[in-house]
């Protein structure tokens, strides 16, 4: 099967299962979420939407919609930014992967391979609840 196909019904049926109705500017929206390693703000998928022509406002909202709907998670790392990205099927919960942000350029990566152990999330939750880890640094292209 092409690959866009396959990619095109994984997304209906997890717009679908989240509850939301399926329409093409959500299907669009989800599949540059997938696409990207990195979250993306809104002007970044709008801009990789634009062969779609859909408008500013509309994407901010199927943004919004699907972060509601718990499909996309939604993170502002410290500079007033909302970031979007995909919540996978080991996020489902509430265990998210921190995010390592550049204070020289800025470019945001995603930390996958790194989560708060249990004993690290035990002592946290002394604080309060965890909604964001956030590691800052220098990126191998600015040390
Ligand atoms: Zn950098
Ligand atoms: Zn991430």
């Amino acid at each position: 099967m092409d690959q866009d196909i396959t990619a095109r019904s994984w997304a209906r049926q997890t717009i679908q299962e989240a509850g939301l109705r399926v329409t093409t500017a959500r299907v669009a929206t989800l599949l540059v979420l997938r696409d990207s390693s990195v979250p993306l703000t809104h002007a970044e998928v709008s801009a990789r939407l634009a062969e779609h022509e859909m408008d500013q406002s509309t994407v901010f909202r199927n943004l919004n919609d699907m972060v509601s709907a718990k499909l996309l998670r939604r993170s502002e790392l410290g500079d007033h930014v909302w970031r979007f990205e995909i919540v996978t099927e080991e996020e489902q919960g509430y265990v998210f992967h921190p995010h390592f942000v550049c204070v020289d350029c800025g470019v945001v990566s995603c930390m996958q391979e790194i989560e708060l152990t249990n004993k690290s999330r035990a002592a946290s939750s002394r604080f309060g609840q965890v909604k964001e880890i956030l590691l800052r640094g220098y990126c191998n292209d600015c040390v």
